[in-house]
């Protein structure tokens, strides 16, 4: 009979051998149409959205908090940067994780499209090894996980500042999704790769109008001098509404705009809701970033459900000088019930406990 330790050692082989060729080179994996307009490092990697960038230091292994905000404001692709529209979001977990997240998960990462959650796990070295992207708990090494549980869900229910646990005093952007719809569950690069491959043809590229268009070629390029431009569309995303997400302030990469001189970024954010009027001036201002971002809210006939809760809640927290709160157009309320969305949600979880039970 072996002992503990070589039992471990002999799953820690079968996993490596499972995972083995998991992380393809890019140049190998063909890209989703919708990653196309995506630039690469020298390597090839294609830099995804969610990552801070700041030309030749782009960081595979890091989240930029003023991105994810950015995304969350537009309700665009963690990867592509593409609008998330009515697709399922998706998030990557490992093993049994998410049976034990509740009914509204939340995750410290933005969601993404299908085929570019199925694409990164190809080539994001950060994405692709199962024991990759784990934090710090997992890098101490208590438990390796072997299943890759990639989750879509209906939508995503709130976005919140949120203290992280693994950096005290380190604030970071939360998105609690709902409506899990359906789950790959990947145990090897085989799996991962079929799994990306179906997902590949059925995709299409994406349709975008003029202001998203705009918004996208802004927040994936740097700025005109050099820089990662997730700071500056992270300035406009706080003026149309992302200045009254809960606890915004508790993120340390948010201080640049919650210590702004006279609370600017709120204040302005405030008058625009008391006088959206306003709104259309900034769209012929200088600053590209506060231009495309003013004209894009205009031009949208709803506005994505996170951003349209911000300005409800920021619209119960300002007053104009006569004491009145800003009229916004509300269509608040509960989502109607969906019953498609629960039969899914049920199928999708008695699926994961299905693919338990097969394990054990
Ligand atoms: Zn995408």
């Amino acid at each position: 009979m072996k002992a503990e330790g070589d039992r471990n050692l002999d799953t820690a082989r079968e996993q490596d051998r499972q995972w083995r060729g998991a992380s393809r080179r890019p140049a190998e994996v063909i890209a989703p149409a919708r990653c196309a307009h995506l630039r690469v490092d020298p390597r090839g990697y294609p830099i995804i959205a969610v990552i801070p960038q700041h030309p030749g230091r782009e960081d595979y292994g890091s989240l930029s908090e003023q991105r994810k905000l950015v995304l969350a404001t537009f309700d665009l692709c963690a990867v592509c940067a593409t609008p998330l529209r009515d697709e399922l979001r998706w998030q990557v977990t490992f093993d049994d994780e998410l049976q034990h997240m509740g009914e509204q998960p939340r995750f410290s990462e933005a969601p993404v499209h299908e085929v570019c959650a199925l694409y990164a796990a190809q080539v994001c070295p950060f994405v692709s090894s199962p024991y990759a992207r784990l934090g710090d708990p997992m890098r101490k090494g208590q438990r390796r996980p072997d299943t890759l549980v990639i989750a879509g869900f209906d939508r995503t229910a709130e976005v919140v500042g949120h203290d992280s646990e693994l950096q005290v005093g380190e604030g970071i952007l939360m998105f609690e999704m709902a409506g899990l719809g359906r789950t790959h569950r990947l145990v090897g690069a085989d799996d991962a790769r079929a799994a990306y491959e179906a997902a590949l043809g059925d995709d299409a590229p994406m349709v975008l109008d003029d202001a998203e268009r705009r918004l996208i070629d802004i927040l994936c390029a740097p700025t005109p001098e050099g820089e990662d431009a997730g700071g500056v569309m992270a300035g406009a995303a706080w003026l149309i509404g992302a200045a009254f997400c809960p606890q915004i302030r508790r993120v340390q990469a948010m201080k640049r705009f919650a210590q702004a001189r006279d609370d600017f970024y709120f204040q302005v954010a405030a008058n625009a809701l008391l006088q959206p009027d306003l709104m259309q001036d900034w769209e012929s201002i200088d600053d590209p970033c506060i231009a495309a971002a003013s004209s894009w809210l205009r031009t949208r006939q709803r506005l994505p459900a996170v951003l349209e809760q911000w300005q409800r809640d920021g619209a119960r927290r300002v007053r104009d000088v006569n004491g009145r709160r800003p009229r916004i157009a509300t269509t608040a309320g509960a989502p109607p019930r969906d019953d498609a969305a629960i039969r899914r949600r049920k199928a999708a979880e008695a699926a994961l406990r299905k693919g338990r039970r097969k394990k054990r």
